[in-house]
Protein backbone atom coordinates (compact mmCIF):
# COMPACT_ATOMS: atom_id res chain seq x y z
CA UNK A 1 0.00 0.00 0.00
CA UNK A 2 1.34 3.47 -1.33
CA UNK A 3 1.60 6.10 1.52
CA UNK A 4 -0.82 9.21 0.59
CA UNK A 5 1.17 12.01 -1.09
CA UNK A 6 0.56 15.05 0.96
CA UNK A 7 2.16 19.20 0.75
CA UNK A 8 4.98 18.99 1.66
CA UNK A 9 6.04 16.11 -0.08
CA UNK A 10 8.75 15.96 -2.90
CA UNK A 11 7.40 16.03 -6.45
CA UNK A 12 9.73 15.36 -9.34
CA UNK A 13 8.17 17.05 -12.42
CA UNK A 14 10.05 16.17 -15.95
CA UNK A 15 8.97 18.90 -18.93
CA UNK A 16 7.71 22.42 -18.61
CA UNK A 17 6.73 23.35 -21.95
CA UNK A 18 2.43 24.53 -22.84
CA UNK A 19 1.20 22.43 -20.13
CA UNK A 20 3.56 20.82 -17.42
CA UNK A 21 4.90 24.39 -16.85
CA UNK A 22 1.50 26.17 -15.33
CA UNK A 23 0.45 22.71 -13.77
CA UNK A 24 4.00 22.50 -11.91
CA UNK A 25 3.19 26.06 -10.88
CA UNK A 26 -0.15 25.27 -9.22
CA UNK A 27 1.69 22.21 -7.94
CA UNK A 28 4.23 24.57 -6.31
CA UNK A 29 1.10 26.77 -4.77
CA UNK A 30 -0.82 23.63 -3.19
CA UNK A 31 2.42 23.77 -1.01
CA UNK A 32 4.19 20.66 -2.89
CA UNK A 33 8.28 20.91 -3.05
CA UNK A 34 8.81 21.05 -6.55
CA UNK A 35 11.82 19.60 -8.00
CA UNK A 36 12.04 19.98 -12.15
CA UNK A 37 13.77 19.15 -15.38
CA UNK A 38 13.49 20.39 -18.71
CA UNK A 39 16.02 20.16 -21.84
CA UNK A 40 15.08 23.83 -22.11
CA UNK A 41 17.56 25.34 -19.01
CA UNK A 42 16.14 28.93 -19.55
CA UNK A 43 12.38 27.12 -19.18
CA UNK A 44 13.85 25.81 -15.94
CA UNK A 45 15.24 28.83 -14.49
CA UNK A 46 12.34 30.78 -15.10
CA UNK A 47 9.95 28.21 -13.01
CA UNK A 48 12.80 28.08 -10.04
CA UNK A 49 13.15 32.05 -10.12
CA UNK A 50 9.02 32.12 -9.93
CA UNK A 51 8.03 29.38 -7.57
CA UNK A 52 11.32 28.70 -5.74
CA UNK A 53 11.35 25.04 -6.98
CA UNK A 54 14.89 23.85 -7.08
CA UNK A 55 16.80 22.44 -10.17
CA UNK A 56 18.42 19.09 -9.67
CA UNK A 57 22.15 18.41 -11.43
CA UNK A 58 20.74 15.11 -12.75
CA UNK A 59 17.49 13.24 -13.47
CA UNK A 60 18.99 10.61 -11.04
CA UNK A 61 19.23 13.09 -8.23
CA UNK A 62 15.58 14.22 -8.92
CA UNK A 63 14.68 10.86 -8.43
CA UNK A 64 16.32 10.07 -5.29
CA UNK A 65 15.06 13.17 -3.63
CA UNK A 66 11.25 12.52 -5.19
CA UNK A 67 8.39 10.56 -3.64
CA UNK A 68 6.56 11.13 -6.70
CA UNK A 69 8.18 11.92 -10.34
CA UNK A 70 5.59 13.46 -12.86
CA UNK A 71 6.26 13.10 -16.68
CA UNK A 72 4.83 15.94 -18.65
CA UNK A 73 7.09 15.09 -22.18
CA UNK A 74 5.97 14.58 -25.90
CA UNK A 75 5.11 11.11 -26.12
CA UNK A 76 6.20 7.79 -24.50
CA UNK A 77 9.70 7.36 -26.08
CA UNK A 78 10.60 10.41 -24.01
CA UNK A 79 9.06 9.05 -21.17
CA UNK A 80 10.95 6.24 -21.34
CA UNK A 81 14.20 7.98 -21.92
CA UNK A 82 14.17 9.74 -19.14
CA UNK A 83 12.83 7.16 -16.54
CA UNK A 84 14.91 4.09 -17.89
CA UNK A 85 18.06 6.46 -19.94
CA UNK A 86 21.52 6.19 -18.28
CA UNK A 87 21.46 8.42 -15.41
CA UNK A 88 17.49 8.68 -15.34
CA UNK A 89 14.99 8.96 -12.82
CA UNK A 90 14.71 4.99 -12.47
CA UNK A 91 18.81 4.81 -10.94
CA UNK A 92 17.25 6.96 -8.17
CA UNK A 93 13.97 6.47 -7.61
CA UNK A 94 13.68 5.07 -4.18
CA UNK A 95 11.64 2.30 -2.72
CA UNK A 96 8.40 3.49 -2.51
CA UNK A 97 8.53 6.35 -5.23
CA UNK A 98 5.51 6.40 -7.28
CA UNK A 99 5.71 7.52 -11.24
CA UNK A 100 2.97 8.81 -12.92
CA UNK A 101 2.59 9.48 -17.00
CA UNK A 102 0.65 12.82 -17.72
CA UNK A 103 2.07 13.36 -21.22
CA UNK A 104 -0.14 11.87 -24.05
CA UNK A 105 1.70 8.59 -24.67
CA UNK A 106 0.95 5.59 -27.24
CA UNK A 107 -1.41 3.40 -24.89
CA UNK A 108 0.59 0.23 -26.29
CA UNK A 109 3.89 1.36 -25.35
CA UNK A 110 2.82 2.51 -21.94
CA UNK A 111 1.40 -1.12 -20.91
CA UNK A 112 4.57 -2.34 -21.83
CA UNK A 113 6.55 -0.19 -19.40
CA UNK A 114 4.26 -0.28 -16.81
CA UNK A 115 5.20 -4.02 -16.94
CA UNK A 116 9.09 -3.31 -16.75
CA UNK A 117 8.84 -0.81 -14.21
CA UNK A 118 6.70 -3.05 -12.05
CA UNK A 119 9.16 -5.78 -12.52
CA UNK A 120 11.42 -3.37 -10.68
CA UNK A 121 8.93 -2.62 -8.07
CA UNK A 122 7.30 0.99 -8.93
CA UNK A 123 4.17 1.16 -10.05
CA UNK A 124 3.27 3.56 -13.12
CA UNK A 125 0.10 5.14 -13.53
CA UNK A 126 -0.82 6.55 -17.03
CA UNK A 127 -2.67 9.81 -16.30
CA UNK A 128 -2.78 12.21 -19.64
CA UNK A 129 -5.41 15.27 -19.59
CA UNK A 130 -7.62 16.95 -22.05
CA UNK A 131 -8.36 20.87 -21.34
CA UNK A 132 -5.53 22.42 -23.07
CA UNK A 133 -3.14 25.46 -21.29
CA UNK A 134 -6.62 27.37 -20.11
CA UNK A 135 -7.58 24.35 -18.08
CA UNK A 136 -3.94 23.54 -16.90
CA UNK A 137 -3.59 27.26 -15.64
CA UNK A 138 -7.19 26.52 -13.78
CA UNK A 139 -6.67 23.60 -12.24
CA UNK A 140 -9.96 22.28 -14.01
CA UNK A 141 -7.83 19.64 -16.23
CA UNK A 142 -9.70 16.04 -17.02
CA UNK A 143 -7.28 13.82 -15.48
CA UNK A 144 -7.85 10.28 -17.31
CA UNK A 145 -6.12 7.47 -14.83
CA UNK A 146 -5.06 4.35 -15.72
CA UNK A 147 -3.14 2.06 -13.04
CA UNK A 148 -3.52 0.17 -9.55
CA UNK A 149 -5.85 1.44 -7.62
CA UNK A 150 -4.29 2.00 -4.54
CA UNK A 151 -1.07 4.02 -6.41
CA UNK A 152 -3.80 6.13 -8.21
CA UNK A 153 -5.15 7.19 -4.35
CA UNK A 154 -1.99 7.71 -3.18
CA UNK A 155 -1.70 10.96 -5.30
CA UNK A 156 -5.17 12.26 -4.82
CA UNK A 157 -3.78 15.24 -3.53
CA UNK A 158 -1.50 15.90 -6.36
CA UNK A 159 -4.25 15.17 -8.60
CA UNK A 160 -6.71 17.50 -6.67
CA UNK A 161 -4.33 20.70 -7.60
CA UNK A 162 -4.94 20.02 -11.45
CA UNK A 163 -8.36 19.08 -11.96
CA UNK A 164 -10.90 16.13 -11.51
CA UNK A 165 -9.83 12.40 -11.87
CA UNK A 166 -11.63 9.84 -14.14
CA UNK A 167 -10.53 6.19 -13.24
CA UNK A 168 -10.55 4.47 -16.38
CA UNK A 169 -9.18 1.12 -15.22
CA UNK A 170 -6.15 -0.98 -16.10
CA UNK A 171 -2.48 0.58 -16.65
CA UNK A 172 -2.79 1.85 -20.39
CA UNK A 173 -6.15 2.62 -20.58
CA UNK A 174 -6.03 6.31 -19.88
CA UNK A 175 -4.08 7.06 -22.66
CA UNK A 176 -6.18 4.59 -24.18
CA UNK A 177 -8.83 7.43 -23.40
CA UNK A 178 -6.83 9.98 -24.29
CA UNK A 179 -6.54 8.73 -27.84
CA UNK A 180 -10.04 8.16 -28.33
CA UNK A 181 -10.78 11.68 -26.95
CA UNK A 182 -8.36 13.55 -28.88
CA UNK A 183 -9.63 11.66 -32.02
CA UNK A 184 -13.04 13.18 -31.56
CA UNK A 185 -11.76 16.59 -30.51
CA UNK A 186 -9.52 16.46 -34.05
CA UNK A 187 -12.58 14.79 -36.08
CA UNK A 188 -14.69 18.11 -34.89
CA UNK A 189 -12.10 20.58 -35.52
CA UNK A 190 -11.43 19.42 -39.23
CA UNK A 191 -14.71 18.73 -40.15
CA UNK A 192 -16.19 22.38 -38.92
CA UNK A 193 -13.48 23.57 -40.62
CA UNK A 194 -14.61 21.48 -44.05
CA UNK A 195 -17.85 22.62 -43.38
CA UNK A 196 -16.79 26.76 -43.04
CA UNK A 197 -14.82 26.93 -46.30
CA UNK A 198 -17.29 25.58 -48.27
CA UNK A 199 -20.12 27.36 -46.94
CA UNK A 200 -17.72 30.56 -47.14
CA UNK A 201 -16.94 29.62 -50.93
CA UNK A 202 -20.48 29.45 -51.69
CA UNK A 203 -20.81 33.41 -50.38
CA UNK A 204 -21.76 33.13 -46.25
CA UNK A 205 -20.13 34.80 -43.91
CA UNK A 206 -18.15 32.60 -41.72
CA UNK A 207 -19.28 34.35 -38.20
CA UNK A 208 -22.57 34.17 -39.10
CA UNK A 209 -22.25 30.30 -39.39
CA UNK A 210 -20.14 29.78 -36.37
CA UNK A 211 -23.35 31.00 -34.68
CA UNK A 212 -26.19 29.12 -36.53
CA UNK A 213 -24.33 26.06 -36.08
CA UNK A 214 -23.93 26.98 -32.39
CA UNK A 215 -27.71 27.25 -31.94
CA UNK A 216 -28.25 23.78 -34.22
CA UNK A 217 -27.40 20.37 -34.18
CA UNK A 218 -24.19 20.74 -36.46
CA UNK A 219 -22.45 22.04 -32.93
CA UNK A 220 -19.42 20.75 -30.95
CA UNK A 221 -17.02 21.46 -28.90
CA UNK A 222 -14.89 22.97 -31.53
CA UNK A 223 -17.83 25.13 -32.90
CA UNK A 224 -18.54 26.45 -29.77
CA UNK A 225 -14.83 27.70 -28.55
CA UNK A 226 -12.44 26.68 -31.06
CA UNK A 227 -13.74 28.48 -33.83
CA UNK A 228 -14.50 31.84 -32.08
CA UNK A 229 -11.36 31.85 -29.69
CA UNK A 230 -9.34 31.14 -32.88
CA UNK A 231 -10.46 30.04 -36.57
CA UNK A 232 -12.39 33.27 -37.03
CA UNK A 233 -9.87 35.88 -35.61
CA UNK A 234 -7.27 33.44 -37.27
CA UNK A 235 -4.97 33.23 -34.07
CA UNK A 236 -3.33 30.31 -34.17
CA UNK A 237 -1.84 30.55 -30.40
CA UNK A 238 -3.77 27.63 -28.80
CA UNK A 239 -0.71 26.31 -27.17
CA UNK A 240 -1.12 22.47 -28.80
CA UNK A 241 1.53 21.85 -31.22
CA UNK A 242 -0.31 20.32 -34.40
CA UNK A 243 2.51 17.62 -34.73
CA UNK A 244 1.27 16.66 -30.97
CA UNK A 245 -2.43 16.43 -32.50
CA UNK A 246 -0.99 14.27 -35.43
CA UNK A 247 0.51 11.84 -32.74
CA UNK A 248 -2.72 11.29 -30.71
CA UNK A 249 -4.10 10.46 -33.87
CA UNK A 250 -1.67 7.62 -34.91
CA UNK A 251 -2.02 6.41 -31.42
CA UNK A 252 -5.97 6.27 -31.82
CA UNK A 253 -5.15 4.62 -35.27
CA UNK A 254 -3.24 2.02 -33.76
CA UNK A 255 -5.57 1.66 -31.03
CA UNK A 256 -8.03 0.70 -33.55
CA UNK A 257 -5.99 -1.67 -35.39
CA UNK A 258 -4.79 -3.47 -32.64
CA UNK A 259 -8.53 -4.50 -31.24
CA UNK A 260 -9.77 -4.22 -34.44
CA UNK A 261 -12.40 -1.98 -34.66
CA UNK A 262 -14.00 -0.20 -37.59
CA UNK A 263 -11.57 2.48 -38.35
CA UNK A 264 -12.90 3.85 -41.30
CA UNK A 265 -12.82 8.12 -39.83
CA UNK A 266 -9.60 7.54 -37.73
CA UNK A 267 -8.03 6.60 -40.74
CA UNK A 268 -8.74 9.72 -43.13
CA UNK A 269 -8.52 12.12 -40.31
CA UNK A 270 -5.09 10.74 -39.26
CA UNK A 271 -3.71 10.98 -42.46
CA UNK A 272 -4.67 14.47 -42.82
CA UNK A 273 -3.12 15.74 -39.48
CA UNK A 274 -0.11 13.97 -40.71
CA UNK A 275 -0.12 15.54 -44.20
CA UNK A 276 -0.78 18.80 -42.09
CA UNK A 277 2.27 18.61 -40.13
CA UNK A 278 4.35 17.42 -43.24
CA UNK A 279 3.19 20.97 -44.51
CA UNK A 280 3.28 23.37 -41.73
CA UNK A 281 5.85 21.87 -39.83
CA UNK A 282 5.25 20.16 -35.98
CA UNK A 283 5.82 23.05 -34.43
CA UNK A 284 2.56 24.84 -36.11
CA UNK A 285 -0.69 25.29 -34.17
CA UNK A 286 -3.26 22.41 -34.03
CA UNK A 287 -6.08 24.88 -35.07
CA UNK A 288 -3.88 25.40 -38.19
CA UNK A 289 -5.47 22.59 -39.90
CA UNK A 290 -7.96 25.09 -40.73
CA UNK A 291 -5.51 26.56 -42.73
CA UNK A 292 -3.85 23.55 -44.20
CA UNK A 293 -7.74 22.76 -45.48
CA UNK A 294 -7.95 26.29 -47.19
CA UNK A 295 -4.53 25.70 -48.73
CA UNK A 296 -5.72 22.04 -50.34
CA UNK A 297 -9.10 24.20 -51.14
CA UNK A 298 -6.91 26.86 -53.54
CA UNK A 299 -4.62 24.19 -54.67
CA UNK A 300 -8.23 22.61 -55.92
CA UNK A 301 -9.47 26.16 -57.98
CA UNK A 302 -6.16 25.98 -59.49
CA UNK A 303 -6.12 22.48 -61.30
P1 LIG B 1 5.51 20.99 -25.27
O1 LIG B 1 6.23 20.57 -26.50
O2 LIG B 1 5.11 22.41 -25.09
O3 LIG B 1 6.39 20.57 -23.98
C1 LIG B 1 7.16 19.41 -23.88
C2 LIG B 1 8.36 19.74 -22.99
O4 LIG B 1 9.11 18.54 -22.79
C3 LIG B 1 9.31 20.76 -23.62
O5 LIG B 1 9.53 21.82 -22.71
C4 LIG B 1 10.58 19.96 -23.92
O6 LIG B 1 11.77 20.73 -23.78
C5 LIG B 1 10.49 18.89 -22.85
N1 LIG B 1 11.24 17.68 -23.17
C6 LIG B 1 11.17 16.92 -24.29
N2 LIG B 1 11.99 15.85 -24.19
C7 LIG B 1 12.58 15.93 -22.98
C8 LIG B 1 13.52 15.13 -22.29
N3 LIG B 1 14.04 14.04 -22.85
N4 LIG B 1 13.92 15.53 -21.05
C9 LIG B 1 13.42 16.64 -20.48
N5 LIG B 1 12.51 17.43 -21.07
C10 LIG B 1 12.10 17.09 -22.32
O7 LIG B 1 4.25 20.02 -25.15
P2 LIG B 1 2.90 20.24 -24.28
O8 LIG B 1 1.90 20.95 -25.10
O9 LIG B 1 3.26 20.73 -22.93
O10 LIG B 1 2.43 18.71 -24.19
C11 LIG B 1 2.99 17.76 -23.31
C12 LIG B 1 2.16 16.50 -23.43
O11 LIG B 1 0.80 16.79 -23.06
C13 LIG B 1 2.10 15.92 -24.85
O12 LIG B 1 2.05 14.52 -24.78
C14 LIG B 1 0.78 16.48 -25.39
O13 LIG B 1 0.26 15.66 -26.43
C15 LIG B 1 -0.08 16.49 -24.15
N6 LIG B 1 -1.16 17.48 -24.09
C16 LIG B 1 -1.01 18.76 -24.57
C17 LIG B 1 -2.08 19.64 -24.45
C18 LIG B 1 -1.97 21.08 -24.94
O14 LIG B 1 -3.01 21.75 -25.04
N7 LIG B 1 -0.78 21.61 -25.20
C19 LIG B 1 -3.29 19.25 -23.87
C20 LIG B 1 -3.39 17.95 -23.38
C21 LIG B 1 -2.33 17.07 -23.50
Amino acid sequence: MSARIVPPASIGFVGLGNMGYPMARRLAAAGFRLLVADLDQGTVQRFCTETGASAPNSLRELGQQASVVITMLPDGKAVRLVLLGPEGVMAGLQPGGLLIDMSSSSPVETRALAGQLGELGFPLVDAPVSGGVVKAVAGSLAIMAGGEAAAIAAVEDVFAALGKVFLTGASGSGHAMKAINNFLSATTLAITSEALIAGSKFGLDPATMVDIINASTGRSNSSEHKFPAFVLPRKFTSGFYLGLMAKDLRFAKALSDAVQAPNVFVDVISRLYDDAERALGPQADNIEIHRYLELLGQQQEQT
